[in-house]
């Protein structure tokens, strides 16, 4: 019999912002699985041989594994979209194969790849779908509709009454994952919901998901074949075996550091010292504050005032201090207000992003900075340099830690040359 327990981590954690999920603000619930077996029929060997497993509440655990070693089976066991073929499941106590499935589904909110969404409604409609089978009235559903929508980023009145086929990949994405918190669900499972969007919009996704859990504190269970976003995005990591064996069950600190065994340190990859790097967030490094200004503002004023405080270059902010664009002073001058900007090319992340995302923004936008928003919100700039001294402080000191010669010294980030802790502006 394969069973975990998660122990709390005892000392090796290094995890600023990991762990200790389950305080007075957690609204999620435990998920237990007991002795669980899975035989499809026709099977030779279970897909879910003997799983035993305690999911705390309030945490966000990543199932990770090869592929067929049985993920999707178990996670859609605690759903009863796939019926155990024995064994209990109980979450919040209750044992769910006493619960009516269609109400249980209610109850969970679920994720897939690519969001899922009904082709033929609209956003607000396919956000909608379980509250109104739930008999919420209308009002209730559309406020809770636009709510949900600015969450995960996208502003209600362009997109509410959109179409999937309106919508890019990772907006998809993001209504998918509106609609799976639409009914304010204790529980959430996610199926690879990241799997289908480009690394960018991956970056941005995950963000959104520590920043909207680390609010609601709920239970997330999140399939995924990528070690990366499993370290980055979970509370705890469960690898398993072919059959769902359980491989090992414990944070990503743990993991990285202390795999349990040969077929984990595979699993996590060679450079498992080099990818505890994913586990410093933005958070921790130095923020910058540079000069703001807001879309409309009169230009004449904002270059007096920002050339009085010795700075050439300006970020402009929207009336709901979002980043819209880094500018020269001498590019704005050609306006008389300050106009708007399609954020999209600005190399932005959220406060919990990893030092690695960052610097991916970096490199890719070829800026010595990077814009930190909170929830959307303007929170700083990270530059290239604040990143390098965290990073040098905190390789040197896993480096002491572990005694060993695989610290990294600038050779994973890769090392742009301008490092001038300012923010190109748009030439
Ligand atoms: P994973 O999500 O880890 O890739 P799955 O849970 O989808 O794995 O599959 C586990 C095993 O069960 C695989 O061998 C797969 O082929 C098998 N399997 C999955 N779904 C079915 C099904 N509906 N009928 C028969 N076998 C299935
Ligand atoms: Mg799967």
């Amino acid at each position: 019999m394969t069973s975990s327990t998660p122990e709390s981590s005892s000392g090796s954690s290094s995890g600023s912002t990991q762990g200790s999920a389950a305080d007075s603000t957690t609204t999620g619930v435990d998920i237990v699985l007991e002795n669980i077996v899975k035989k499809y029929p026709g099977q030779k060997s279970p897909a879910v041989t003997d799983l035993s497993l305690t999911i705390p509440a309030g945490e966000m655990v990543m199932f990770v594994g090869p592929s067929g070693c049985g993920k999707t089976t178990s996670l859609k066991m605690i759903n009863r979209l796939i019926e155990p073929t024995s064994g209990t499941i109980t979450i919040g106590g209750k044992d769910i194969t006493r619960s009516n499935p269609t109400e249980l589904r209610r109850q969970i909110g679920y994720v897939i790849q690519g969001g899922g969404l009904l082709p033929h409604m609209t956003v607000k409609q396919n956000i909608g779908i379980v509250p109104g089978l739930l008999g919420w009235d209308k009002k209730k559903i559309a406020a809770r509709t636009d709510e949900l929508l600015d969450l995960v980023g996208l502003d209600p009145d362009v997109y509410r009454d959109r179409y999937p086929r309106e919508l890019s990949g990772g907006q998809q994405q993001r209504v998918g994952v509106a609609r799976g918190l639409a009914a304010d669900p204790p529980v959430i499972l996610m199926d690879e919901p990241f799997g289908a969007v480009d690394p960018i919009t991956r970056t941005r996704l995950q963000d959104e998901l520590m920043s909207i859990q680390s609010e609601l504190r709920k239970t997330i269970v999140i399939v995924t074949h990528d070690i990366d976003e499993a370290v980055k995005l979970g509370d705890r990591i469960l690898v398993l075996d072919v059959g769902a064996e359980i491989a090992q069950y414990d944070t990503p600190d743990a993991i990285l550091s202390a795999p349990a065994n040969d077929y984990v340190a595979d699993f996590v990859g060679a450079g498992s010292k080099l990818k505890q790097l994913t586990l410093l967030r933005v958070d921790d490094a130095e923020l910058e504050q540079p000069e703001t200004c807001h879309v409309g503002d009169d230009v004449a004023e904002v270059i007096a005032r920002v050339s009085a405080a010795g700075k050439d270059s300006v970020l402009i902010l929207d009336a709901r201090e979002r980043p819209r664009e880094f500018l020269w002073l001498r590019t704005l001058r050609k306006w008389s207000k300050v106009p708007d900007f399609d954020p999209e090319n600005s190399p932005i992340v959220d406060h919990r992003a990893t030092l690695n995302d960052a610097m991916d923004q970096m490199l890719e936008s070829s800026h010595a900075a990077v814009i930190v928003t909170n929830r959307g919100r303007f929170t700083g700039l990270v530059t290239f340099d604040a990143v390098t001294e965290l990073l040098r402080s905190s390789t040197q000191a896993a480096h002491e830690a572990a005694g060993s010669s695989a610290a990294a010294d600038g050779t994973v980030i890769g090392t742009p040359t301008a490092s001038t802790g300012e923010v190109t502006g748009d030439e």
